[in-house]
């Protein structure tokens, strides 16, 4: 046979063997994801080659990137960073996220998540009339548990001025990303529906949960994004003995019945393969299973999801999505760690975490 001819068999082959893989890949396992914070400006190119060798090769097609006040915002530099993401900068990520065929998905924390440790984050410290809890200081030095309770400050929903602000982080950042979906984080959140909020005090806590849910989601829906929500504050602590963590304590749980359904549930559970994917697909609502560094407990996590999906009607097969791979170390830290410049000293998991996912996902889909 002419070389010519079989050069070109072989592209053509390559070409449908490649398609197979990501059909059958899209077919057990739609949404195959990677959760992480931006990286720094210093971090970018690494992190960009990180997308086109590491994620795209294992088929990764959706990146949720916590941003938070990592960018350089325009309509609302008051919140940025000190050292924060320049608009070129975000567009060399979503050029090999678009080559790759990747989803980007940009987090901003919303409700919860208004502080970590002793400090104030960027939203309360500009804005601290829409702090829930202004009577509970700041610690010198955090330690949990604590009298007040404090894991995390909230905002409070009902504060008549907080949706003009977040609303233009939102919009700005969707908008940079080139983004149809954001990621509202709403995880943890202990401090909603206080006795000393003014507003919020004596309302019930599962309708305010609620009802945040609905007003962001309302927003993102007018221009045609979808609402990512972490989803522990859905699920009853107590009574799964998942715990206040994982689960929710202060009743907010019951507002798994009154969110709107096109809602993205993604339910993290890091030491256990829970069931919790199936609670929410029954109450109609689609959700990613999120693991972190337990690769054992990840690895049977992607065999449930596959299983679900194998095992339930049709209506409920399309709301099992997949898996997101979660990291909490730094982007750099993660980067040093994964590429073995770390040595010694607490290594992080995840990167093995990440790969053993990856690797059980190809096996399920059988394309080895
Ligand atoms: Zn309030």
């Amino acid at each position: 046979m002419n070389k010519f001819f079989v050069i070109l068999l072989c592209a053509c082959s390559f070409t449908a063997f490649s398609q197979s893989v990501s059909e059958n890949l899209d077919n057990i396992m739609p949404v195959r994801g990677f959760c992480i914070a931006a990286p720094q400006p210093d971090d970018i190119d690494e992190f960009v080659r990180f997308i086109e060798e590491e994620l795209a090769p294992r088929h990764v097609n959706t990146l949720i990137l916590r941003v938070d006040y990592n960018y350089q915002y325009k309509s609302r530099p008051e919140l940025r960073d000190s050292i924060a993401l320049s608009k070129e900068e975000v567009k060399k990520l979503v050029e090999v996220c678009k080559k790759n065929n990747i989803r980007i998905i940009p987090q901003v924390n919303l409700l919860g998540h208004q502080s970590w440790a002793g400090q104030v984050g960027n939203l309360l410290k500009a804005y601290p009339e829409f702090d829930e809890t202004p009577l509970v200081e700041m610690p010198e030095e955090y330690e949990w548990p604590n009298a007040d309770d404090l894991y995390c400050k909230s905002y409070c929903p009902l504060h008549p001025e907080v949706h003009d602000v977040v609303f233009d982080v939102v919009d700005e950042i969707c908008d940079v990303f080139e983004t149809d979906a954001f990621h509202a984080g709403m995880d943890e959140v202990f401090y909603i529906g206080e006795k000393q909020c003014p507003r919020c005090s004596g309302r019930d806590k599962a309708e305010l949960f609620a009802g945040e849910v609905r007003t962001i989601r309302d927003h993102l829906a007018m221009t045609g994004r979808q609402l990512w929500i972490w989803g522990d504050r859905l699920i009853d602590g107590k009574t799964t003995g998942i715990g206040e963590w994982e689960g929710s304590y202060n009743n907010t749980w019951r507002a798994v019945d009154m969110i709107p359904k096109d809602v993205m549930i993604c339910d993290w559970h890091y030491e256990r393969p829970d069931k919790t994917p199936v609670y929410f697909a029954m109450k109609g609502l689609s959700v990613v299973t999120c693991p972190w560094r337990n690769s054992e407990s990840a690895v049977k996590q992607a065999q449930d999801m596959v299983r679900f999906r194998e095992h339930s009607t049709r209506v409920m097969k399309e709301r099992f999505m997949g898996m997101v791979q979660t990291v909490w170390s730094g982007t750099g830290q993660f980067l040093d760690s994964y590429y073995g410049r770390r040595t010694g000293g607490r290594t992080d998991s995840s990167a093995d975490c990440f790969k053993a996912l990856f690797d059980e996902i190809e096996k399920l889909a059988d394309v080895l």
